[in-house]
């Protein structure tokens, strides 16, 4: 399916040809407590994906192990979501909770080995009794249970003698590990709740440290591939299956970068939340990053795989841009969908010299797509175009209909403007125009020069349609929640006009409107009465304009140190660092956040500092870049220094190399441990700062674009980011972008 080969798949090659596994099977384990989002789609893929490369098999499991969160209608969207995407399951969908019992005999087994006991401290206890990063942890008084003590209380717990949060079960494991997660890790917990499949039986819950490492085995798992956050649990998943002597062929946990887009949340709580507070339709709302939104916005799951094959997958965590996924729907329908003229804010237009009606004959394609079809259109002496194809005074560079510019109505025929009919207050409410006989598209014999081609429908045969135009749900780029919600995310068109080709047809249909973007009859709330199009996406990426730098800037790594789902709170001398970050150094907070909580990331951060006090820039290489290669290699294996990071720091300051530059330099040092000024001489990457340089590049790319020059000139500004653009790439990212913009500014002038 895939063909390059990432390093899962690299494992899992060694691994059968070591002979360590015969047969290759992975699993998907949602917990079936809210719809599965598109980073469950980077899941499914990865994990059926592989089990088929190498004709092993992939479980659905569903990790049932939270009673008050979970529901069936849970388990259907996910069943739904992984079919959708192509994927078999084979005859069984697994569940944790089938296997309680199983789990329950396993626990007993370490309680009576002395690995397991009851603890009855608080919740608060606990946590202040599992110490901090730098400070080990105390044992509870109660881990001095004898084993009979032990299997009583834990016998009684089950049999419901207990009220929640009484008593757990406890790993008795080392409370001064270093990885905290190591310290007596909870295994059984008590909750008085009623279980979508097990009912009232259980009483007593395993945890996901217990449960997930156990399920695997009992299901023949040869590799668990899951997120890089449950990295530090990888020790308990393997204590607990070693400690059983669980060895004939056991399973092992891998872990991979979770997926992340920008302009939306993806956890199922924050999905929960925007449901739940009817900021959304539903689940499947279409402006969602849940499958079921996808696929009721009309995304294929074609583009959606595609999507997960490009973003491929690695162990950094990182921010995709939203027009990856956006570019992959758009490649997928071009050249598969049949283009229809619609028609969405309708103006209309009254050819004066046209009688009676024809029917023009239209192909669905463009000539460039190897398919055929065509539809007839009507065409009569009254049509509609849309509202802003029609100026009365345009500015610069206007190619549509105008009094003075005659347009071609697309497939038709041109039409001239003869006469603008308006209201009182001045509103356009009309156009007699006038048809040119000899102009029909395809057999043009008339000299009549057009500068574009619009679309339009006949008024007596086009059906009124609703158009659902749906844009990004948040408006920044990294949302928080409903405060950052982007206020036009729907934009509710009720009479929209459109050719009636497109409603002949079965309805769960897509098409290209012609010059609007793909568009998917609704496959709930389209009738015959009604019918409802969704729009999929626009022809071209609206927002690359909107906001230049929505490039997917990667995320600063926050390294939570997670605690049954909460994050730990700071230790006292974390958040003495973090309100200083905050505070006197001006950083953000989360990568304060990222800085304080981790010891090593803050000396090296301090460090930096004291050479060059530039807190803000150096902060975010430490928590980006250095953090980076910190997942992979201890302090000590690191080839660069705090110093050579400062030194680094200081060119960009000193704009002697631009930031871009000093990503290209940074992936240099951290190889070679070579001085970044070095590697700056080196390899020549200064930037250029001097005009006398910079201005005959500038020529030449004016000289190679005369068109955009003019339109330029013409009035349309946005093509300044062109040239500037094709200035940087000249010159290989290494002209200064300050510099190359104002002399772009003034020689356009
Ligand atoms: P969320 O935080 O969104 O609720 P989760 O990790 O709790 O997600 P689960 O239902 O437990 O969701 O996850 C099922 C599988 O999908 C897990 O193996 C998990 O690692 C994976 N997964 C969840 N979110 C992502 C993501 N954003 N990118 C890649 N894989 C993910
Ligand atoms: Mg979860």
């Amino acid at each position: 399916m895939s063909n390059s080969k990432d390093f899962l798949r690299a494992i899992v090659e060694e691994d059968l040809k070591s002979g360590k596994n015969k047969e290759i099977v992975t699993r998907f384990p949602p917990e079936p407590n809210g719809f599965p989002h598109i980073g469950h789609a980077k899941s499914i893929y990865i994990n059926f994906g592989i089990a088929s490369d190498y004709h092993g098999h992939c479980n659905l499991r569903m990790d049932d192990t939270n009673p008050t969160k979970e529901d069936t209608k849970y388990v259907e969207a996910l069943k739904d979501a992984v079919e959708w995407l192509g994927f078999d399951w084979g005859d069984n969908v697994y569940f944790t909770s089938d296997y309680f019992p199983k789990l329950y005999d396993y626990a007993v087994e370490l309680i009576k080995m002395g690995k397991a006991y009851v603890d009855s401290l608080t919740e608060d206890e606990i946590r202040e009794y599992r110490g901090t990063v730098t400070q080990a942890g105390k044992r509870s008084k109660y881990a001095g249970r004898s084993v009979e003590e032990n299997l009583d209380l834990f016998e009684r717990m089950k049999k419901g003698e207990f009220k929640d949060g009484e008593h757990i079960l406890r790993a008795k494991i080392d409370m001064s590990a270093a990885n905290m997660k190591m310290r007596d890790p909870l295994l059984y917990r008590i909750r008085h709740a009623h279980h979508f499949r097990a009912k009232n039986e259980w009483c007593i819950y395993p945890m996901y440290d217990f449960a997930h490492c156990l399920s695997d085995y009992i299901e023949g798992i040869s590799h668990s591939i899951c997120t890089l956050e449950f990295e530090n649990n990888r020790d308990i998943y393997n204590w607990v299956l070693d400690t059983l002597s669980l060895t004939t062929p056991r399973p092992y946990q891998y872990e991979f970068a979770r997926l992340g887009i920008n302009y939306t949340v993806m956890s199922k709580r924050k999905l929960l939340e925007l449901v739940q507070s009817g900021q959304v339709s539903g689940w499947d709302d279409p402006r969602l990053p849940t499958i079921a939104g996808y696929k009721r916005r009309g995304y294929t799951p074609e583009s959606i795989l595609n999507f997960c094959d490009q973003i491929g997958i690695a162990k950094a965590n990182s921010t995709v841009d939203v027009a990856q996924l956006e570019f992959c729907i758009r490649d997928d329908l071009n050249k598969k969908v049949p283009r229809v003229m619609c028609v969405l804010d309708p103006l209309k237009v009254t050819i004066e010299n046209y009688e009676g009606c024809e029917e023009i004959d239209a192909p669905y394609y463009p000539h460039d797509v190897p398919k055929d079809g065509s539809r007839k259109i009507p065409f009569s002496r009254e049509i509609y175009i849309e509202r802003d194809d029609f100026i009365e005074n345009p500015p610069k560079g206007y190619f549509r209909l105008t009094p003075e510019q005659p347009v071609r109505l697309r497939h038709g025929y041109i039409i001239t403007c003869k006469e603008v009919i308006k209201d009182s207050n001045g509103n356009i409410l009309e156009i007699k125009a006038q048809y040119h006989p000899e102009s029909k598209s395809g057999c043009d014999t008339s000299s009549i020069k057009v500068k574009s081609a619009v679309q339009w429908v006949s008024a007596a045969q086009a059906k009124r349609v609703e158009i659902r135009v749906y844009d990004r749900l948040f408006k920044n780029e990294a949302p928080e929640g409903i405060e950052d919600l982007n206020p036009d995310s729907l934009k509710v068109i009720k009479n929209a006009l459109i050719e009636p080709a497109a409603i002949t047809e079965k309805p769960d249909e897509r098409f290209q409107f012609e010059r609007q973007g793909y568009f998917y009859a609704d496959p709930i709330e389209y009738t015959d009465e009604k019918p409802v199009f969704n729009k999929i996406v626009g022809l071209k990426d609206s927002w690359a304009k909107k906001t230049k730098t929505t490039k997917s800037a990667p995320k600063p790594q926050t390294k939570k140190i997670q605690v049954d789902g909460e994050v730990v709170p700071m230790s006292e001398v974390q958040q003495i660092l973090f309100d200083k970050y905050t505070g006197k150094l001006g950083l953000n907070s989360e990568v304060a956040n990222t800085l304080a909580r981790d010891k090593e990331l803050s000396c090296f951060y301090e460090d930096a500092l004291s050479v060059n006090n530039s807190p803000v820039t150096i902060a975010n290489i430490v928590a980006n870049e250095v953090a980076r290669e910190l997942k992979e290699s201890q302090i000590d294996e690191l080839k660069f220094s705090a110093k050579q990071i400062s030194e680094l720091v200081k060119m960009v300051d000193d704009e002697i190399i631009s930031s871009k530059i000093a990503k290209q330099v940074f992936e240099e040092m951290a190889k070679s441990g070579e001085n970044p000024t070095q590697i700056v001489e080196n390899k020549g990457l200064i930037q250029i700062s001097d005009p006398s340089k910079i201005l005959p590049i500038i020529d030449e790319i004016f000289a190679k674009n005369p068109d955009n020059v003019a339109k330029f000139k013409a009035g349309n500004t946005k093509l300044l980011g062109f040239f500037v653009g094709q200035v940087l790439k000249t010159t290989g990212g290494k002209a200064n972008p300050k510099v190359v913009n104002s002399l772009v500014t003034q020689k356009l002038k």
